[in-house]
C-alpha cells in the first residue's frame, strides 16, 4: 500500500480544513480545460458574482487569489503597504502576529496593539492609538482561529477612515460563518480562504479590493514587491473583454470553488450563519453537560471555532489522538501561549451538522472516563 491508498475519511472538526462538501468533489474531478478557455472564463466570472454576494460588497475587483489564506493575507501587505509605511496591526491571536510578521518583511514600520489572546480588540484603545501616528494601514483578524475569539470589525472602520489609512481584514474564517459586510463595515481590503466555513479543500484566497486601495495600488512609487501576488497585474487576468495571460489558474480548484460557493447560495446566508449559531450553542450545551468549559466569554466567541479549556491532569495530546484513532475525528490543539491549554473545536462549514456535533460530545465523553 503507498501512501495515499491510506487516505480514509476523517471528520475534520480542527481549525480547518474543514469537511468538504460532496459537490466540491464532484466538481474537483470534473476534467480539466484551458484556463483561457471561453468555459472557464464563464466560471471566472460567475464566481466574482457569487463571491461579492458572499463577502457582502460591490468591488469590482473580488476574486480568488492563487494559494491558501496566507496567500491572501501576503496579498494584502504587499500590494498595499510601500517600504516605510507606518502599519497598525491589532494583536489578540496567532494570526495577528502572522500579519506583522509579514508586514515587516516588507520593510514597512509595524506597530503591533496588543490584547490578552481569549479577548476581543477593545475599539476604544485602538481610538486612542490611531490618534498616535498618521498611519498609512490598519489591520485586523475578524475571527481569531487560534483563540476562537470574535473581534468587532464593524466598529474599527470608521475610526481607520477618519485617519486616513486603510483598513485590512482577514475574513479567513469568519467568511460563510458569520456575516463578513466588507463595504458595509468599510474594508478596503478583505481576503479569506477556501477550507474554513466554504467547505472546500486549501488553495484559494478570495479576495475583494475597494477604490481607496485600487488608488494606493496604482499610486505607488515602486513595483509590487512580489510578481505572483501583483493585483495590478491579476486584475487583467481575471476581468475585461480580453484576458492577459498572468499564471495559469488552478483550474479544478476554481471548479471546487464554485460549487462551493454555489452551495452556500443556494443555503441561503441567514441560513448558513443560523446553522453554524445553532450547532455551536448546541456544542456548547453538550461539552458543559460532561463537564467541559469554554474559555472565552459567550458574547465574544466564534460560533465556527470553539476554544475548549482541558480540564487539570489531562493528557491533551492523548485525548486528541484518541479520537482520531478511535473516532475518526479530527479536533485542534491550542497554538503558542495556549498550547496545553485549550482544544479548538472547528464547526466549519459541511462541518457544522448535528451528527458531527452529537458524536464529538460523546466521543469526548467516552474518552474522558478512561
Ligand atoms: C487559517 C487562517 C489563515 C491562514 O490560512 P492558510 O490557509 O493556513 O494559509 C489566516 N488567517 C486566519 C484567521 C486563519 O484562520
Amino acid at each position: 500500500m503507498n501512501a495515499l491508498q491510506s487516505v480514509s475519511k476523517t471528520i475534520l472538526m480542527g481549525p480547518g480544513p474543514s469537511c468538504v462538501h460532496p459537490r466540491v468533489y464532484e466538481a474537483l474531478a470534473l476534467p480539466t480545460i484551458g484556463h483561457l478557455d471561453p468555459r472557464f472564463i464563464n466560471i471566472m466570472d460567475e464566481i466574482k458574482v457569487m463571491l461579492r454576494q458572499i463577502m457582502g460588497t460591490k468591488n469590482e475587483i473580488t476574486l480568488p487569489m492563487s494559494g491558501t489564506g496566507s496567500a491572501g493575507m501576503e496579498a494584502a501587505f504587499v500590494n498595499l503597504v510601500e517600504r516605510g509605511d507606518k502599519v497598525l496591526v491589532l494583536v489578540n491571536g496567532v494570526f495577528g502576529k502572522r500579519m506583522v510578521e509579514v508586514a515587516r518583511r516588507l520593510g514597512a514600520d509595524v506597530e503591533e496593539l496588543e490584547f490578552t489572546w481569549g479577548t476581543p480588540v477593545d475599539p476604544d484603545v485602538v481610538a486612542k492609538k490611531i490618534k498616535e501616528k498618521n498611519w498609512q494601514i490598519v489591520a485586523v483578524v475578524h475571527a481569531e482561529t487560534s483563540t476562537g475569539v470574535r473581534n468587532p470589525v464593524e466598529q474599527l472602520g470608521k475610526l481607520v477612515h477618519e485617519a486616513g489609512a486603510l483598513y485590512i481584514v482577514d475574513a479567513v474564517t469568519s467568511l460563510g460563518g458569520i456575516p463578513v459586510e466588507v463595504d458595509a463595515i468599510e474594508a478596503d481590503l478583505c481576503y479569506s480562504g477556501t477550507q474554513k466555513c466554504l467547505s472546500c479543500p486549501p488553495g484559494l484566497a478570495p479576495l475583494t479590493i475597494g477604490e481607496r486601495a485600487i488608488s494606493k495600488l496604482k499610486n505607488r512609487a515602486t513595483k509590487v514587491p512580489n510578481w505572483y501576488l501583483d493585483i495590478s497585474m491579476i486584475m487583467d487576468y481575471w476581468q475585461g473583454a480580453k484576458r492577459a495571460y498572468h499564471h495559469t489558474a488552478p483550474i479544478n480548484m476554481i471548479y471546487g470553488l464554485h460549487a462551493a460557493l454555489s452551495v452556500v447560495l443556494e443555503e441561503g446566508l441567514p441560513q448558513a450563519y443560523a446553522r453554524h449559531q445553532e450547532m455551536h450553542e448546541r456544542l456548547v450545551q453538550g461539552l458543559e453537560s460532561i463537564g467541559l468549559t469554554l474559555p472565552v466569554d459567550p458574547q465574544f466567541r466564534l460560533p465556527m471555532l470553539n476554544a475548549v479549556t482541558v480540564p487539570d491532569g489531562v493528557d491533551e495530546a492523548a485525548i486528541r489522538r484518541a479520537l482520531l484513532d478511535t473516532y475518526n475525528i479530527e479536533i485542534g490543539a491550542g497554538l503558542g501561549p495556549l498550547a496545553g491549554k485549550i482544544w479548538r473545536i472547528g464547526l466549519m462549514g459541511y462541518t457544522a451538522q448535528k451528527e458531527n456535533v452529537d458524536l464529538v460530545v460523546s466521543a469526548l465523553k467516552n474518552i474522558l472516563k478512561h
